[in-house]
């Protein structure tokens, strides 16, 4: 087919505010005889007027001609091979194209040095084009010539706001259920329409995500709960039936939990705006929080043992889903167990203000009011606790104990 090509002048694309580092590299790889462009998410933001996140590059070199091009790159993956080509302020993407054909299959032969010998894997500019999951992000951009070029309508789907998969959405995501999760990903953060073909193809295939290794879902919700777009995302899943499929122990756990993530996933999206960091702990913590709520009555009669075990149950379960990396079940583990010193006002919670965890549980503390709002006394005097000096904080304590108690 031939593609559609347009001028970058016509959606005002500036090079400036393509990374130096990507372009150089596209432009030693032409030097050297190789096509080289701009493809998925940096030249379809770019379009959209938005900054990229970064830029991914594909051409048809082949890895280990890349990899002999530049100095600072090495060789990734085993059965799809590609480039990272590192800078000191970033690492650039590069690979080659691909023909879609036979790449989730087995029977792609592997020598003993791991070279892929069978080259169908490779393929031409418009093979590459067709394999690629959404038609919006499968736009190239060749910056020697200015050329976008466009195989498969992504531009009028850009244009015209439309989330559609290259070819038919049943069988796409068939091949890679993950792709469910990117449609709505995108569709949450450029604000576009799901098609009506994708809508369905979800709802018959949704289950299939269940079968995907646990580390590519922990991705992808990573992706969808810490890129700005949160509250977009939530809605989304729960609207096409997925957060209960991938929270499944969290479903209906609390009359008012849709709120309550409602007004975190919305506070999240405020950090990123102002350029806060995000903590996947904190997003795990929330995320899992309605579940461990009703099952411990927190704020109720609980010992440390029992919320304990909850807790770590609770971890477990999600982990045969989507995986929880240790370095994290720690920090939740303590966000939650902390939640029990806020209701134990006493000597103690002087020091408890000067644990490294207690930012993040009183952060937590004030994010449960949603689902519990008698809490908003308390909430009220720990606030003011956590700012006063230490002879304010000992009076506060003492008059908590004389009057406080109920
Ligand atoms: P982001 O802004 O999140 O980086 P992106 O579109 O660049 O968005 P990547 O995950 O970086 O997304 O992938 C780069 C490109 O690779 C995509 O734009 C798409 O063309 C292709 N791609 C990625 N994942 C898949 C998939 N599961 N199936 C088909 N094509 C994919
Ligand atoms: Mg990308």
């Amino acid at each position: 087919m031939i593609p559609s090509i347009y001028n970058d002048k016509r959606f005002g694309i500036n090079q400036a505010d393509i990374s130096k580092n990507a372009l150089s590299i596209i432009s030693r790889l032409h030097k050297n005889g190789f096509d080289a462009f701009i493809v998925g998410g940096g030249i379809r933001d770019l379009i959209k007027g938005l900054g990229p996140k970064d830029f991914d590059i594909v051409t048809n070199c082949e890895p280990e001609k890349i990899r002999g091009l530049f100095k600072n790159s090495r060789i990734i993956g085993r059965r799809f091979k590609l480039v990272h080509i590192a800078f000191p302020n970033e690492i650039v993407e590069t690979t080659t194209f691909r023909s879609g054909i036979n790449t989730d299959s087995e029977s792609i032969e592997i020598n003993d040095q791991g070279r892929i010998i069978s080259d169908n894997i490779y393929g031409t500019q418009e093979e590459d084009a067709y394999r690629r999951d959404l038609t919006i992000n499968s736009i190239y951009y060749n910056p020697i010539t200015k050329e976008i070029i466009d195989y498969t309508d992504g531009v009028k789907d850009l244009k015209e706001r439309r989330i559609r998969f290259i070819g038919d959405a049943e069988k796409r995501i068939i091949e890679d259920p993950v792709r469910i999760l990117r449609a709505i990903r995108f569709a949450a953060k450029l604000n576009f329409t799901i098609d009506k073909a994708i809508a369905d193809a979800i709802d018959n295939h949704k289950h299939q995500l269940l079968q995907v290794p646990q580390a590519r879902l922990y991705e992808e919700v990573i992706k969808l709960f810490m890129s700005g777009h949160a509250l977009n995302s939530y809605i989304l899943l729960q609207k096409h039936g997925i957060f209960d499929l991938i929270f499944p122990h969290v479903k209906n756990s609390a009359d008012n939990f849709d709120d309550f993530y409602k007004k975190a996933f919305a506070q999240t999206d405020d950090r990123v705006k102002i350029g806060k960091k995000l903590n996947i702990g904190f997003l795990y913590a929330t995320l899992l929080w309605p579940a461990i709520f009703i099952k411990s009555n927190i704020g109720q009669k609980i010992n440390f043992k029992k919320f304990y075990q909850i807790i770590a149950s609770s971890i477990r379960k999600q982990q045969t889903i989507t995986s929880i990396p240790r370095r994290f079940t720690s920090f939740i583990k303590d966000t939650w167990m902390h939640q029990i010193r806020f209701d134990r006002i006493g000597k103690k919670s002087i020091s408890f203000t000067q644990n490294i965890r207690f930012r993040a549980a009183y952060d937590f503390y004030l994010l449960r009011e949603t689902l519990e709002p008698s809490l908003s006394q308390k909430i009220k005097w720990w606030t003011e606790f956590k700012a006063a000096n230490y002879d304010k904080k000992v009076r506060l304590i003492n008059s908590f104990k004389k009057y406080g108690k109920k």
